[in-house]
């Protein structure tokens, strides 16, 4: 399984190690940089398959720095100035996508996953012992056999798998599966989770997270 070697450009320390640490923990290599001119320094020691650019930023700032780029590397803008033009003006500049803040360690997990397999930085295919799931065609095999799972437990498996090592909550869990409006019981979450467990024999794989929800434990 290839992960991604991951730059974040961004000046507020928080952030930028909060960042770092969910993307850790999901299998990926970071490396920060506060600054415009630090991004550089960083990007001649390292070949990174994808960077993390913040607009706002000492020295240089993000618009600066992506037009000083010149190797091919995919870039997703994480900006506050969640205005039309700003995002157009990134995306115009050659931005693969930009996530706006305050935003969900979820969506930016989604986003570089979205991102990596586009550019064909990642891989599609999880094998985890007899178990290989192909995020691509969104097939299922045990031993090589296809195993079906409906439409709402591959959501599921993929959310799990996307932010392995992380906790979910049931309710992100319903909305990832059934969407924001459905006003459903979280025990359906539970219901299709011992589904999954079940099939997979992921019984000590798919953790149950006391009061909050479950989490996929991956080693890599
Ligand atoms: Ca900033």
């Amino acid at each position: 399984m290839i992960m991604a070697r991951i730059l974040i450009v961004e000046d507020e320390k928080a952030i930028n190690t909060l960042i770092k640490k969910n993307l850790e923990l999901v299998g990926h290599t970071c490396v920060s940089a506060f600054d415009g001119e630090a991004a550089f320094d960083e990007m001649e020691k390292t070949v990174f398959d994808l960077i993390l650019l913040d607009i706002m930023l000492p020295k240089l700032d993000g618009f600066q720095v992506i037009q000083e780029i010149t190797e091919d590397i995919p870039i997703i803008f994480i900006t506050a100035r969640g205005t039309v033009h700003d995002r157009i003006a990134g995306l115009k500049l050659g931005a693969d996508d930009y996530i706006v803040k305050p935003f969900d360690m979820l969506e930016l997990q989604a986003r570089i996953e979205s991102v990596l397999r586009r550019t064909h930085k990642a891989d599609k295919l999880f094998t985890w012992g007899d178990v290989s799931v192909d995020l691509g065609s969104r097939q299922v095999f045990i031993n090589n056999a296809l195993v079906d799972f409906s439409p709402k437990e591959f959501l599921l498996i993929e959310a799990l798998i996307i932010n392995r090592n992380i906790a979910l909550s049931r309710e992100k869990l319903l909305e990832i599966a059934w969407g924001y409006d459905y006003e459903g019981d979280t025990r359906t979450v539970d219901v299709h989770i011992h589904s999954i467990r079940k099939k997979l024999g992921w019984e000590d794989m798919i953790k149950t997270v006391y009061k909050l929800g479950y989490r996929l434990e991956a080693k890599l």
